[in-house]
């Protein structure tokens, strides 16, 4: 067996760990700044449908109250000309438009009522979040218990943890921008020369890390497949402890000795 080829593909492994490494620094943090953001757009959406229904209650307020103005004018004008009714028939003709106008009018305030009633509902609401808050009693919260304030807060809150994340983010990758390069250059490099030298090794590699696993190519680690701790057959420890390889039968990674990845840093 040609262990050179091994050895090759242990750079490779050394090469791709490294990345990783790098990016593992960042680990959480792109997760992290989604899941902000999802409460960010959550909160961002309680506070516009909030607004919404405040412009639509101050809609309704003013058109209802310019019926009731007209429904008034109406009937001052209806009980003016009734002073000057000339029979019984027309004075009770208007009472009937007056009494018409009456029943607009207190239609309309039921509907104004109506409005106050709810407006006093989510005020009691957020009032009863404001004491569960106070109590720590965040569970029991529901959306529309958050005060209005509070949820003004916590967008606040949100908007400055999301930048903050970012930030911390975007320095690192910045920080960690030349290496990675380099060591992808390299990476590039090594790739070719496996592909010439060793074409079948390579794609068992990348086909290994198509998957889930990062680590295709692991030490062996007493007598064991350092990737999913399956022991190797001791008829193949001897191989290994030459240079060769051994594919492990469980996990499919291939199991080489602890030295070649010392050599492979070297
Ligand atoms: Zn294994």
């Amino acid at each position: 067996m040609d262990h050179t080829k091994i050895n090759l593909l242990v750079r490779l492994q050394h090469l791709d760990n490294q990345i990783e490494n790098i990016v593992s620094l960042q680990k959480g943090l792109p997760e992290e700044i989604n899941a902000l953001e999802e409460d960010l757009a959550f909160t961002k959406r309680q506070i516009e449908a909030r607004a919404k229904t405040a412009e639509e209650h101050l809609k309704l307020r003013q058109s209802f109250n310019e019926i009731i103005n007209g429904c008034h004018e109406r009937i001052a004008s209806f009980k003016e000309k009734q002073t000057l009714a000339r029979n019984n028939k027309e004075y009770d003709a208007l009472s009937k438009q007056i009494e018409y106008e009456e029943k607009e009018i207190a239609q309309a305030e039921i509907r104004l009522q109506d409005i106050s009633h709810g407006e006093q509902r989510t005020e009691e609401l957020q009032k009863k979040g404001r004491q569960l808050i106070e109590e720590n009693r965040y569970d029991e919260i529901s959306e529309d218990m958050m005060p209005d304030d509070v949820l003004q807060q916590q967008l606040g809150d949100l908007e400055k943890q999301v930048e903050h994340k970012k930030e911390e983010l975007n320095s690192i990758v910045i920080e960690t921008e030349d290496e990675v390069k380099g060591l992808k250059k390299k990476i590039d490099e090594q790739r070719e020369v496996i592909k010439a030298e060793a074409k079948r090794l390579l794609d068992k590699y990348d086909h290994l890390r198509s998957g889930t696993i990062q680590n295709a190519v692991v030490k062996l680690n007493r007598n064991a497949c350092s990737g999913c701790n399956t022991r190797v057959p001791t008829n193949r420890h001897t191989m290994i402890v030459q240079g060769g390889f051994y594919l492990c039968e469980s996990c499919g990674r291939i199991v080489v000795h602890e030295r070649l990845f010392e050599e492979a840093e070297g």
